[in-house]
């Protein structure tokens, strides 16, 4: 039997129909690209999201197609998330910190008809344009009168003008939940880019899911500052979520560094902000020498990568901020766990709640997740046992866009299928996740795996230490052993054997590093991450100490 209930499929331009009419005048302030202020309200948000729509149809878009970005987060963006998704076209938010090639690369791949773009990636559009055959349009996100003259891109048009002249009425179409909405390609360290398409569903039930109060808690409360960028995994699904809630939201706009970061907070009164380590660091660098203060917010998600405990510790105890430690990846939508104590928690000291923020936290409803070892069989959730760690959900990918890489899942004994995430992690009784690394970084030493994630946050506690990244080098006898390539504060002073001595009593012996290389940077990646297959080509010459 059936039930009866009705059979609304879960769209996308539902979210805009709701904030227009439950929260129209909720704020939306970004910092654009011209450095200026601009603010708006939800109702806008709609009308011109409308507005895009109806450009859209008049470039003769077939249902499904895609339209690119290049963008900051701001409001313009915004309104493609809408406008492109709600009259069912795909939106491909393309990752500027890429290679103009690996763009050029992706533009095709996916078979982009149309690419928005901030002014400030004029020249990476002019390097590209002419290797993307395919685009019948090059929209700058920008007024008229700021349109490039003798740019040498054909077929270039200003935002302003194009949605302009298009009426803010539309009736937005109604079809099958799990068509297309949009697709994010992963960085790719390893082979061509693939790309995980989401679904108007699965955008909709991840949009609810980290809404939930053990998750970001977002409320109409909020002041939301998304500084995770809208080209990464829609922001963590940010502006969905505040669609959906009606928080204020304030976009950073390509201004992320700590001094502006910290402004914007102040300003207009953050509540909540979301995202990585090294956004972060910066704010807390900023920060630190004038004393400075939060007079708003109350919590942050950081994410993306293993948060330091020093980092942790800074937020909690110095400046009162509840750090959300959260896990997850672009085939997730991204969320897949974030760390909330639970209520028997809450009268442990501060040092054991800080231990549990530091790890990433309980799955989300929605999320399944199993840690297994070599031979696929599960592994107990006791805090000990490590192995990959595999999920299962329905904002969890099936396939990649034209089947790249075929059937990424691992089926189980039921038949149901797990995508393996590439991480190892622990699971502890409480359903607490800890990430301990990615598979390709474990160190394996005399059959013992050490945590490089663990040694990196030892490195980084240390005051004369900026950055930290552990790699495992081959070692005649225990096959590999840690070697820590570190980055010092600028005016810091720390020698290798200070630093291994600063590892007494925080790891076992055996996972202390054989050495540590002083070096002027670690090779960061497009979503921010460090880039350890370069960090290991960089040290391929380097022999360990004998001693
Ligand atoms: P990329 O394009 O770099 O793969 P993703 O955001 O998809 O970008 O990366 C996902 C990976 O990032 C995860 O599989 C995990 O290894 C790492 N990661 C994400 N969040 C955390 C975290 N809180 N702690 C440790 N690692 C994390």
């Amino acid at each position: 039997m059936l039930g009866l209930m009705q059979d609304q499929p879960l769209l996308i331009s539902s979210l805009i129909e709701f904030a227009e009419r439950h929260h129209g005048d909720g704020e939306i302030v970004s910092r654009r690209v011209e450095g200026d202020i601009h603010r708006y309200t939800w109702a806008d948000v709609a009308g011109r999201s409308r507005q895009a729509a109806n450009a859209l149809d008049g470039e003769s878009l077939g249902f499904g197609d895609r339209v690119a970005t290049l963008a900051w987060n701001g409001y313009r963006h915004l309104e493609l998330y809408y406008g492109v998704s709600g009259s069912g076209r795909v939106l491909h938010t393309i990752n500027p910190r890429l290679h103009p090639d690996q763009i050029a690369w992706i533009m095709n791949h996916a078979e982009d008809k149309i690419l928005c773009f901030d002014l400030s990636f004029l020249p990476l559009v002019q390097a590209v344009h002419a290797k993307c055959p395919d685009v019948r349009k090059w929209i700058a996100l920008c007024d008229a009168d700021r349109l490039p003259v003798d740019s040498g891109i054909p077929h270039l048009d200003s935002y302003e003008r194009w949605i302009g002249t298009q009426p803010d009425t539309y009736a937005w179409p109604t079809f099958d939940e799990n068509t297309a909405s949009s697709m994010c390609y992963t960085s790719g360290t390893t082979g061509n880019p693939k790309a995980t398409l989401y679904s108007h569903r699965s955008t909709l039930l991840h949009a609810y899911g980290a809404a939930l109060p053990d998750v970001m808690c977002l409320s109409a409360r909020d002041s939301v500052l998304p500084v995770v960028p809208m080209f990464h995994v829609n922001a963590w699904g940010l502006p969905y979520s505040a669609a959906l809630t009606g928080c204020k939201v304030v976009f950073p706009g390509p201004a992320l560094d700590g001094k502006s970061v910290y402004e914007l907070i102040e300003a207009e009164q953050v509540t909540f902000a979301a995202g990585v380590p090294t956004v972060w660091q910066m704010l807390l660098t900023h920060m630190k020498p004038g004393g400075l203060r939060f007079s708003s917010l109350t919590r942050t998600v950081i994410g993306g990568s293993a948060c330091p405990p020093a980092m942790i510790h800074a937020f909690q105890q110095d400046y009162g901020v509840d750090v959300l430690h959260a896990w997850g990846m672009t085939e997730m939508s991204p969320l897949g766990t974030l760390c909330t104590l639970k209520n028997k928690h809450l009268a442990q000291p501060a040092e054991a709640q800080d231990a549990i923020r530091l790890k990433q936290g309980r799955a989300i409803f929605g999320v399944d997740m199993k840690i297994v070892d070599g031979d696929g069989t599960e592994l107990a959730w006791d805090g000990k046992a490590y192995g990959d760690l595999m999920v299962k959900g329905p904002w969890i990918v099936k396939a990649y866009y034209k089947g790249e890489g075929g059937d990424p899942l691992v089926p189980d004994a039921n038949g149901h299928g797990w995508f393996p995430t590439g991480d190892v992690a622990t699971i502890d009784a409480d359903g607490y996740l800890q990430i301990t690394d990615r598979s390709k970084d474990v160190i394996k030493s005399g059959g013992e795996w050490i945590s490089s994630i663990d040694i990196e946050n030892i490195a980084v506690a240390h005051p004369a230490v900026a950055m930290a990244a552990c790699i495992g080098v081959a070692h005649p006898k225990w096959d590999e052993r840690p070697v820590l390539a570190v980055v010092k504060r600028p005016g810091a002073e720390v020698t290798r054997e200070e630093l291994l001595k600063f590892y007494e009593g925080k790891t076992a012996k055996w996972q202390v590093p054989d050495d540590v290389i002083f070096v002027e940077s670690i090779p960061i990646g497009a979503t921010g991450k460090m880039l350890k297959t370069k960090l290991r080509e960089q040290l391929r010459g380097y022999t360990l100490p004998t001693i």
